[in-house]
């Protein structure tokens, strides 16, 4: 009686849950160890949720940085393209002749200028010239040193 009811075990489950159970774990058992066992492997040990948050993390910040790259490139580009332009029809700035620079107004090209904090003559003490910082040129202030308008 015993072994017919074994054999018959799905059917009469219900009366016999351990006859059933038993039945079922070779049955169910082997594919999820399986799987587990290869999620395991691929993930190297370290959760799943982790696993691809951080994995979207990575995805994201490479897409922002690509991005930024990408239209900074882009924008230097264009500013090239259009600064060629410009060159291009542009003429020479009369002011610095198309150098950029002129020597400094402030101070002549001396690179210092006398200055004296009081007013007073006697305590005049040569100063570094503010405006062109000892270069002795300054930037031109009609084409922005750029040597055309
Ligand atoms: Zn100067
Ligand atoms: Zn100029």
């Amino acid at each position: 009686m015993n072994g017919s009811t074994f054999g018959t075990g799905h059917i009469v489950g219900g009366n016999l849950g351990i006859n059933r159970e038993t039945s079922e774990i070779p049955f169910s058992r082997p594919f999820p160890k399986k799987a587990t066992a290869n999620i395991e492997e691929m993930m190297g040990r370290i959760p799943r949720p982790l696993r691809i948050i951080g994995a979207g993390a990575a995805v994201c910040l490479g897409g922002i940085f690509t991005l930024s790259l990408v239209s900074s490139v882009t924008i230097r580009t264009l500013q090239a393209a259009a600064e060629a332009k410009r060159k291009k029809v542009a003429l020479p700035c009369t002011v610095c002749k198309g150098r950029g620079y002129y020597i400094c107004k402030l101070c002549k090209g001396n690179s210092t200028i006398e200055w004296s904090p009081l007013y007073d003559p006697i305590v005049i003490n040569p100063c570094v010239c503010p405006t062109c910082e000892g270069n002795r040129v300054q930037r031109c202030l009609n084409c922005i040193g750029k040597g055309y308008v």
